[in-house]
């Protein structure tokens, strides 16, 4: 299974705000430069990130993004579920529809193993996956690309 790119960008964003120092929040934009993406795509990955209520903007001097409580403490597979939507691993409904949709065996045995795979990830939190070394190397990246 793959994920979209989407939601790559968004577990990124997610990561480097859990890591971030308290008091300090980020902009998108420096989101964006440490996870080398553009600026365009990350907004978007935020946004949906803000909707989830996993980050919150602060305005105003001083102001940027922060992981919530809820960010903290979010199980991954949870957040995977969310921004990978219902989509199943293949388009049995695409166009045209494949002709063996509605007796397919393979199809369930896709979606089994779809869940399979969301659930291998649902016993992990963010928190723990930003645990060394995944945290300090966070910390240090600054970036590279902008706009
Ligand atoms: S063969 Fe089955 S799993 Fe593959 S596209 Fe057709 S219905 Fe879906």
């Amino acid at each position: 299974m793959r994920l979209t790119k989407f939601t790559d960008l968004a577990l990124r964003a997610v990561m480097r705000l859990a890591v971030a120092e308290p008091g300090a929040p980020l902009t998108t934009r420096e989101v964006a430069e440490a996870m080398d993406v553009p600026y365009t795509h990350m907004a978007k990955a935020i946004s949906r990130l803000q909707h989830l209520g996993v980050v919150e903007a602060r305005r105003g001097r001083g102001g940027g993004l922060e992981l919530t409580g809820l960010g903290h403490r979010a199980s991954v597979g949870w957040l995977v579920r969310e921004l990978e939507g219902e989509d199943e691993v293949v388009a049995c409904e695409g166009d045209p529809p494949c002709p063996l949709r509605a007796a397919c065996r393979l199809r369930r045995a896709l979606a089994d193993a779809q869940e399979a795979f969301y659930a291998t990830l649902d016993p992990l939190t963010v928190s723990e996956v930003v645990a060394s070394p995944t945290g300090p190397v966070l910390i240090s990246l600054t970036g590279r690309r902008s706009g």
